[in-house]
């Protein structure tokens, strides 16, 4: 069953879900305990001019939103959308840390966060991406490789307080560490990035704090509509740092080794 027609331009989910366990009826379905993998990596897809998957995976891209929209708001955005909205709870009173904000995720989170009306700090490793989050609308920025203390700046930008929510793009031990201890009373820390490591933290200071440690996976097909129509009303833009014709498409990749790659990549067929 499907509401597309023959010519509509669509986007793709590219997480493979049952559609029938308790998360996936439940409106967790990232979840999935049936779970088919990714498109392109356990399906083929992705840079190809043909591609053959359950029709549920197909969602219609509205009217006034651009190929290039759709595609971030398929990962870089949405993703942000379910952290932000369901599992860190941003409100517009919220002081936000983003680690790694000057990532192709990271810098769509600054632009997200603020839709949330949060006053937003941006950690990353250079002066460069910093630049692009401030770009986009953080308010302050902690320089990690010049020596800045994460969790020691957080506390000194916000009257020894901490932040309401942290939220890391990284996922390292010692990234997601950051976000533990820069949280205020009541503070959630969220691991997006998918790392390795292992954090410390204090059972007990979470108990007097009611402090949250929790994760956030991908997003529903639900939220990725919603991303697509806060893009088409202008809301959130899409960061493109840099555009390729498919043929050209390793030089991509030879970016992202190099962490030389600010915002996006786009794949032109044109
Ligand atoms: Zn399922």
């Amino acid at each position: 069953m499907t509401n597309l027609r023959i010519g509509d331009r669509a986007a793709v989910y590219f997480y493979l879900v049952c559609g029938q366990c308790q998360w996936c009826r439940g409106g967790r379905e990232t979840l999935c305990e049936n779970f088919g993998g990714y498109v392109g990596v356990h399906r083929d897809g992705g840079f190809a001019e043909f591609i053959s998957l359950p029709s549920e995976n197909y969602l219609k891209i509205p009217d006034s939103l651009d190929y290039e929209s759709a595609a971030v708001a398929a990962d870089a955005v949405n993703t942000n959308w379910h952290c932000m909205r369901e599992r860190a709870r941003i409100n517009p009173h919220d002081i936000v840390l983003l680690i790694g904000a000057g990532g192709g995720l990271g810098v769509h989170g600054v632009q997200v966060a603020k839709c949330f009306g949060a006053r937003v700090i941006a950690a990353d490793v250079s002066a460069e991406k910093l630049d692009l989050a401030k770009r986009w609308g953080a308010d302050d920025t902690i320089n990690v490789r010049a020596g800045d203390d994460v969790a020691k700046e957080v506390k000194r930008l916000t009257d020894n307080r901490g932040v309401q929510a942290a939220i890391d793009f990284v996922g390292h031990g010692e990234t997601f560490q950051s976000a533990i201890d820069s949280l205020a009373t009541g503070g959630r820390a969220v691991i997006v990035g998918a790392g390795r490591g292992s954090v410390a933290f204090d059972p007990l200071g979470l108990l007097l704090h009611e402090q949250i440690i929790t994760g956030s996976r991908h997003s529903t097909r639900a939220e990725f509509i919603e991303t697509m129509n806060i893009m088409a009303r202008g809301l959130v833009k899409p960061v493109i740092g840099k555009r390729v014709h498919f043929t050209e498409v390793e030089t991509l990749f030879e970016d992202l080794k190099k962490q030389s790659l600010l915002g996006r990549g786009a794949v032109t067929y044109e």
